[in-house]
């Protein structure tokens, strides 16, 4: 169903009644939500919305909710906490921030506990291979790279080689899906046994610029990957790296795959074995 179709969504909840939702339907692209915000700002947030009301309408309050961490915006260059100012530098980023704003409104008011992860770049692919990042249009680094090698004069784009960092590119913070995916069910678990949300970063804790992800891509495929100089892509931040312990502290995470290396490896052999076929 579609989060903006309010009926179909209280229908369901009514229907199967859980115990909890996690919540990951959203548009998530940055330049996207800049030139178009109103399509942002109705389908996050009054999405969002429907999905809260249909879910305290039927006694349903817990919620894991996927954020981000572009919610800080553009920062010293130093790692960020959950604690960090919040400076959303874009209209995606300040409809996650809204997200968030109401879902805390909605616990003092009806008593709805959310755990609210901040995702870093999530990367990779399943390592068994079933399931891969796929997106029409793509629009992330490091399918974009893997995509540029594998397709026949195909390249890369650098978005910027002037901001302010050491090589000039982008820093940001890769981590691994299945990590991430390790994270929700502990979150998931935290919410069923104490009732008590929480917003949390998931990131690796290391910051890669972009060209460090492209000479990555390159030794783990051993193939050039032909890269243009392009301008600065609108509502992208110069560096963003989560300096956060709190998800292994509180719930017990552990990050098994969020290096560079095996990032890129996995998500490489999920390319290499077909990808996407459908
Ligand atoms: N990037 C790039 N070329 C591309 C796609 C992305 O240079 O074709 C850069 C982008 O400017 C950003 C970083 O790679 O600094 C990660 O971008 P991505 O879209 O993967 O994630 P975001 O940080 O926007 O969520």
């Amino acid at each position: 169903g579609d989060l903006l179709d309010r009926e179909c969504i209280e229908h369901a909840i009514r229907t199967w009644s859980p115990v909890a939702v996690l919540h990951f339907a959203a548009l998530s692209l940055v330049s996207e939500s800049v030139r178009n915000p109103g399509l942002y700002w109705r389908n996050n947030v009054t999405g969002t919305l429907n999905l809260i009301q249909a879910m305290v309408g039927a006694g349903c309050l817990r919620m894991v909710f996927s954020s981000t961490c572009s919610i800080y915006g553009e920062t010293d260059g130093l790692p960020v906490t959950e604690n960090s100012p919040e400076l959303p530098g874009n209209p995606y980023a300040a409809t996650k921030r809204a997200s968030e704003d109401m879902l805390l409104a909605f616990r003092d008011s009806h008593g709805l506990e959310s755990v609210r992860f901040r995702y870093f770049n999530v990367a990779g692919a399943d390592p068994d291979c079933e399931i891969g990042e796929h997106h029409r249009p793509e629009t992330h680094l490091v399918p974009l790279v893997l995509n540029a090698i594998m397709d026949e004069g195909g390249q890369l784009e650098v978005f910027g080689t002037d901001y302010p960092t050491p090589d000039g590119t982008c820093i940001r913070d890769y981590i691994h899906v299945s990590d991430l995916v390790d994270a929700h069910i502990l979150g998931l678990k935290r919410l069923l046994h104490t009732n008590n949300g929480q917003l949390y970063n998931l990131g690796a804790g290391r910051g890669h610029s972009v060209r460090e992800v492209i000479r990555e891509c390159r030794e783990v495929t051993q193939r050039n990957v032909p890269v243009k100089v392009s301008a600065r892509r609108p509502g992208d931040v110069s560096c963003l790296v989560s300096g956060s312990d709190r998800a292994e502290d509180e719930l017990g995470w552990r990050r098994r795959r969020s290096d560079l290396r095996t990032i890129i490896k996995d998500a490489w052999n999920w390319h290499l074995n077909g990808g996407f076929s459908g």
